[in-house]
């Protein structure tokens, strides 16, 4: 089979409900260069800091001006391409929580949509993006967010705008979507715009085969997004690293068999979620996520995985034995003198899981 060309390997950053220290930071991004990542997409959300009138936006452990600069030269020093990204349209309950914007909600019950007809809707998602922007003055990419649309064309005046023009909620999503891009286009002419596909999935059931014929009509350049945590269960505390491994594999077979279709494949981004959404609990915590990222990296990096790439890595972050790929079932014996940054917290949530299985055991067990 052909060999698989593209640029990009990046590693999703997303700093939602925990915003790491920059002395992490400062060891975590040299590892994931060493393993071929060529850059990062930062999913900051409340961790940036916001001024004027967004000024409430940020959170108490907010990055300042200072650090955010610190992360991008720290990246640079390694060859990072770091992309910024900002939800555009769903997924903003840091934004529609707060009093001062609930009346830009698709629904008033729920803060995750934005009203896309919404007066001031258009100036709230601009001055979001011109934040980033201003503290990202060297960025050739901007990501727009734009996955999980839950609220979509409910609200009364979205309802009456649809039924005059004749559409569909699909409509109402490409129309924003696009009216943001083209302002961006002319804005920010440099820079390349990136975006979440899975609003423009026609349907649950369609097949990966399927959609890559529908997309090469219609783009000429793709991203494929993969995952090493955060996708496998909104309480998950340790990642199925064998799962995410055969993923990894998976998309690379994919992509071999249809970059033909394609002008040009420009990268996979690794995502790496931190909860499902704002009010929910963490699920995988990086740092315990890091063995599954440096194993899926480098199965990326030789298009397989093989005995001595497992040895390697698990050498590389101090494992005598080697990386456990199959976290589950519990109970399981834990090794406990590994040594990358975070190894604490990876052995504690070990424990952690073994643990709640004997109390599970016990709980129901008779007598
Ligand atoms: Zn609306």
């Amino acid at each position: 089979m052909v060999n698989l060309i593209y640029k990009h390997r990046l590693v999703h950053f997303d700093f939602k409900g925990a915003i790491p220290r920059i002395s992490f930071l400062e060891k975590i991004i040299p590892l994931i260069s060493s393993w071929g990542a060529t850059g990062v997409l930062i999913e900051y959300e409340d961790s940036l800091p916001y001024s004027g009138n967004l000024t409430q936006l940020q959170s108490p452990y907010a990055f300042t001006v200072k650090q955010i600069n610190q992360i991008q030269s720290i990246c640079k020093e390694n060859n990072l391409e770091v992309i910024p990204l900002v939800q555009t349209f769903g997924h903003l309950e840091f934004v529609l929580k707060h009093d001062e914007f609930r009346n830009l909600r698709e629904m008033d019950l729920y803060p995750n949509a934005l009203c896309p007809f919404h007066p001031d809707a258009l100036e709230l998602v601009l001055s979001l993006i011109d934040s980033v922007m201003a503290l990202h003055s060297n960025a050739n990419y901007l990501h727009i967010g734009a996955d999980e649309v839950w609220h979509l064309g409910k609200c009364h005046k979205c309802q009456s705008e649809m039924a005059g023009r004749g559409w569909e909620s699909s409509d109402l999503f490409l129309q924003w979507v696009s009216k943001i891009a083209l302002i961006l286009k002319k804005k920010y002419p440099m820079i390349t715009l990136i975006m979440w596909d899975d609003m423009m999935r026609n349907c649950p059931e369609t097949k990966l085969k399927g959609m890559f014929d529908v997309y090469s009509k219609v783009f000429d350049r793709i991203w494929a997004a993969s995952s090493f945590k955060g996708s496998t269960g909104s309480t998950q505390f340790i990642p199925p690293v064998q799962h995410h491994i055969d993923n990894h594999l998976t998309w690379i077979t994919t992509l071999k068999e249809h970059q033909s279709k394609f002008k040009e494949i420009c990268g996979i981004a690794l995502t790496g979620w931190q909860r499902y959404d704002h009010y929910a609990v963490l699920c995988e915590l990086f740092p315990v996520a890091i063995p599954c990222l440096g194993l899926c990296l480098r199965v990326l990096k030789s298009e397989s995985f093989l005995m001595s790439d497992h040895e390697e890595i698990s050498q590389q972050l101090g494992f005598h034995g080697l990386i456990n790929v199959f976290p589950f079932p519990r109970p399981q014996i834990l090794e406990q003198e590994m040594s990358f940054p975070g190894h604490e917290l990876y052995i504690a949530v070990q424990m952690w899981s073994n643990f709640v299985y004997k109390y599970q055991i016990i709980c129901n067990s008779e007598g």
